[in-house]
């Protein structure tokens, strides 16, 4: 059975501390397994991007002794597999077209879901005159959709519910998130993804088109969410430290004990290589902790 895992950064920033967890989580999930072990960059956001930011990026991963198989693969190449995928959707006349906007969905008085206004369906009662300028969203299932994370255990949404109607391609015809993921895991052939628990709200979505599309599904394990003292996500909004390779064998060690890793104290100051050893050949994923923890990111 291959076994391959993926990191997934968005060019956004540097690396900081929290993508350093995930990074190094994946990794060791997928080297303790034997498996394969890749790098795409998520750059389908270009006014996001923080101009080389994704060279950064993979330089810092290699100066911490990360090691990539097969060749990096980047989102914005991939425009065509997306419009592809979602000519599929189409021809099933399970996506329609939505020009409404942020403010008219808001003051729909539609109920909340765990992402905001639930589309209230306008655009699939009435079809929008023109489709220039539209966004493109699918049409959910009022059903549970459930899955057992390695991680966080059994999780249940109910995607009309909890989440409605989302976007997979946006009104400036930028392909979302939840889709490019989707093709992109399917096409790489990933079987086990170790991502930040930030993502655990999106899994059901993606659980969703995989079963539409006849794609399997990953194992997933979502871990700890890193927060800041104020109780904020480490990321680049707010402003997590970048991480430095000449402080690389300390940054890998403390990633290591955030993610319940318990490596002997004698570790902390050896090399690099010998810290990745340690922690591949001792790698547990029952020791990483399911919740959000704290720590100290001063700027
Ligand atoms: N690109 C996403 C991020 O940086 C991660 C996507 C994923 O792992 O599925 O948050
Ligand atoms: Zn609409």
């Amino acid at each position: 059975m291959p076994y391959v895992g993926r990191f997934a950064p968005s060019p956004t920033g540097p690396l900081h501390f929290g993508s350093l967890i995930a990074a190094v989580a994946s990794y060791c999930d997928v080297k303790a397994n034997s498996g394969k072990w890749l790098v795409r960059i998520e750059d389908l956001d270009k006014p996001r991007e923080m101009k080389g930011a994704a060279d950064n990026i993979l330089r810092t991963l290699e100066a911490f002794g990360f090691a990539w198989d097969d060749e990096v693969v980047y989102q914005s190449q991939h425009a065509k597999f997306y419009a592809k995928a979602l000519n599929v959707l189409q021809n099933k006349q399970l996506i329609y077209p939505c020009t409404c906007t942020r403010k008219e969905i808001a003051d729909s008085g539609n109920a909340l879901g765990i992402d905001g206004v639930i589309y209230p369906k306008t655009c699939l009662k009435n079809a929008p005159v023109t489709n220039t300028h539209a966004a493109y969203r699918i049409i959910t299932l009022d059903k549970n959709i459930t899955f057992l994370d390695e991680i966080q255990g059994e999780i249940t949404q109910n995607l009309a519910h909890d989440v409605g109607d989302f976007i997979l391609k946006r009104a400036d015809s930028l392909f979302a998130y939840q889709l490019a993921v989707v093709v992109d895991d399917a096409a790489q052939g990933v079987t086990h993804v170790v991502r930040g628990a930030d993502l655990l709200d999106s899994t059901p979505r993606q659980i969703y088109l995989q079963q539409l599309f006849g794609f399997a599904t990953p194992h997933y394990a979502h871990i700890p969410i890193a927060s800041n003292l104020r109780g904020e996500k480490l990321s680049k909004q707010t402003l997590a430290k970048a991480i430095f390779p000449e402080a690389a064998p300390m940054l890998v060690f403390e990633a290591l004990a955030f993610l319940g890793q318990n490596l002997p104290k004698e570790t902390k100051n050896t090399r690099l290589d010998e810290i990745w050893h340690w922690a591949i050949n001792n790698w547990d994923l029952s020791k990483v902790p399911k919740r959000r923890q704290v720590i100290a990111d001063t700027n």
